[in-house]
């Protein structure tokens, strides 16, 4: 078992403002919100990311990702919420505990400006999708 910052809250050695829990995961406010609510939902059984954990444990998570997510919308009275996880250094992990941060969303202003969009030349979008589907056979 790693010995991750979220194992020290799961076993409350590291205080957290804690807004759920069951025997397989627990839910904490994010110490660095994005907005007040950011809430994380974290499993108990270790995994680093979406590339090690097993189906149960991340059915689990997303059961509750399920359910704490209307509780994080209404509790800062939002209109949405974004879902969002990060897998490996080279998209912004920074804790190796697989976690879903919920993110509360009153209107677009507040995130626009972090999700910029391209084009695709003809040619890439065929490309990339071909080989997207050879690592799946
Ligand atoms: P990542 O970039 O790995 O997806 O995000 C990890 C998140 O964990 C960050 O948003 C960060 O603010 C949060 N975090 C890191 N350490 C702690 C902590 O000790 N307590 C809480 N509540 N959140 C933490």
């Amino acid at each position: 078992m790693e010995d991750t910052i979220f194992m020290k809250i799961i076993r409350r050695e590291v205080p957290a403002h804690i807004v759920y829990e069951d025997d397989e995961t627990i839910a904490f406010l994010d110490a660095k919100p994005n907005v007040p609510g950011h809430t994380l939902v974290v499993p108990k059984k270790y995994a680093r990311n979406i590339f090690d954990v097993d189906e149960t444990t991340l059915n689990a998570v997303i059961r509750t990702v399920r359910m704490i997510a209307p509780a994080v919308r209404d509790g800062v009275g939002a209109h949405g919420v974004h879902i969002n996880s990060n897998h490996e250094a080279a998209a912004g992990q920074i804790v190796f505990h697989l976690h879903f941060h919920i993110i509360p969303r009153h209107d677009q202003s507040e995130f626009e400006f972090c999700w910029p969009k391209r084009e695709y030349p003809r040619d890439e979008f065929v490309a990339v999708a071909e080989k997207i589907r050879a690592q799946l056979i």
